[in-house]
C-alpha cells in the first residue's frame, strides 16, 4: 500500500461523511470481522423522552416526579435529561439537590426537600433494601419488554414507584446494520441497558447478539473478551461511557453527534452521526487497499 493511495482513500472519506485520522487506519479498517454497536445515541436517537409515571399506594405521582426531576436535573444522562424536562414541563420549580452523587451505569440520587432520593436500576435501589411491589414490578417487565427504560424511584428507604422513558431507532439503523451483514461482519449490541430492552431494539435493527447491562468501566474489558477469541473487532460508540472501549478496539468509530470523549478516543469519526457511514468506511478502505495491492 503506497501513501498516496490511502491518502486519496481519506479524501474520498471526507466526502462520504467520515474524518479518518490516518492513512494508517485503513489498514485496520479492512481486517475487521465484527462490528459492536452501542445502543444509546448510537443505534438509537438517544433523544429519551416520558411517556408513563407509575406510583405505589399512597405516593403522591406531581411528588414523585418533582423529586426525581430535580435529582436528574443534576445528571448529565439522556434518561436524566427526559426526567427532568417532563417535571419542569409539568409545571412546579424543580427544588434544589444536595449531596448529589452519580453512580455510574446504574443511576443517581440526593436529597431533595429532606428526603434522600435514589434513581436508577432497580438492583441499586434492591441493594438497599427499597424493593418495587409485585405490581410494579410487573408494569416494569411489561414496559421492558417493549423495549421501554424503567427506573425505579425511592426515597426514605423505601421504593415510591417509577419512571418510563422511551427512545427511538434512527432511521437509518435497521439499513446500516443490514448493509454490515451483507459485508460478512458480524453485529453485536453492546449497552449498560437492561438485557429485554436490548433484546427488543437489536431485534427491530437485525442484530442478533446482545450483550446487555455491562457497566461503563467494563465496556472495555468486553471488547477484549471478543479480541481473545480471535475476533478483529470495530466499535461504534457516542457517549464517555464509550471511549475506554473505542480506543481498546482494532477500530473506534465515533458518533459526530457524540461527546468529545469518544470523539478523541476513536479512529474515524461518523461526521453526521449516521451509522450507514461506518458502513461506507469500511467499504472504502476495502476499495483503497484492493485497487494497490
Ligand atoms: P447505555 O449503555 O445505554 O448508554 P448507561 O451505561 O449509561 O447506558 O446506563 C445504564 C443504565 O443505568 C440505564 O439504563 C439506567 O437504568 C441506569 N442509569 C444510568 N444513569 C442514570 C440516571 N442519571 N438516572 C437513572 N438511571 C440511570
Ligand atoms: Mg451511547
Amino acid at each position: 500500500a503506497t501513501p498516496t493511495a490511502l491518502l486519496v482513500g481519506t479524501g474520498r472519506g471526507a466526502q462520504l461523511g467520515v474524518l479518518i485520522k490516518g492513512p494508517e487506519v485503513l489498514e485496520s479498517t479492512r481486517k475487521v470481522d465484527t462490528v459492536v454497536l452501542d445502543k444509546t445515541g448510537t443505534v438509537t436517537a438517544g433523544k429519551m423522552t416520558l411517556t408513563e409515571v407509575a406510583v405505589e399506594p399512597g405516593t403522591d405521582p406531581g411528588k414523585l416526579l418533582r423529586l426525581v426531576g430535580a435529582l436528574e436535573d443534576a445528571s448529565e444522562h439522556p434518561i436524566a435529561r427526559a426526567i427532568a424536562e417532563a417535571a419542569a414541563r409539568a409545571g412546579c420549580p424543580l427544588p434544589a439537590v444536595t449531596e448529589f452523587v452519580n453512580v455510574p451505569g446504574r443511576g443517581v440520587q440526593g436529597v431533595v426537600e429532606g428526603h434522600a432520593v435514589l434513581a436508577g436500576r432497580d438492583s441499586l435501589l434492591a441493594e438497599r433494601a427499597q424493593r418495587l411491589s409485585v405490581e410494579l414490578a410487573a408494569a416494569k417487565r411489561r414496559a421492558e419488554q417493549e423495549g421501554k427504560t424503567v427506573i425505579a424511584v425511592g426515597w426514605d428507604g423505601q421504593a415510591r414507584g417509577l419512571v418510563v422513558v422511551t427512545d427511538t431507532v434512527k432511521p437509518t439503523s435497521a439499513d446500516a446494520v443490514a448493509r454490515l451483514k451483507r459485508l460478512g461482519l458480524t453485529p453485536v449490541l453492546l449497552t449498560g441497558d437492561n438485557d429485554a430492552v436490548a433484546r427488543r431494539i437489536a431485534h427491530e435493527v437485525g442484530i442478533d447478539q446482545v450483550i446487555a447491562e455491562v457497566l461503563p468501566q467494563d465496556k472495555a474489558d468486553v471488547i477484549a473478551g471478543i479480541q481473545a477469541q480471535g475476533k478483529v473487532v470495530a466499535m461504534i460508540g457516542d457517549g464517555v461511557n464509550d471511549a475506554p472501549a473505542l480506543a481498546r478496539a482494532d477500530l473506534g468509530l465515533a458518533m459526530g453527534t457524540g461527546t468529545d470523549a469518544a470523539i478523541e478516543a476513536a479512529d474515524i469519526t461518523l461526521v453526521r452521526g449516521d451509522l450507514r457511514s461506518a458502513v461506507d468506511a469500511i467499504r472504502l478502505s476495502r476499495r483503497t487497499l484492493g485497487t494497490i495491492k
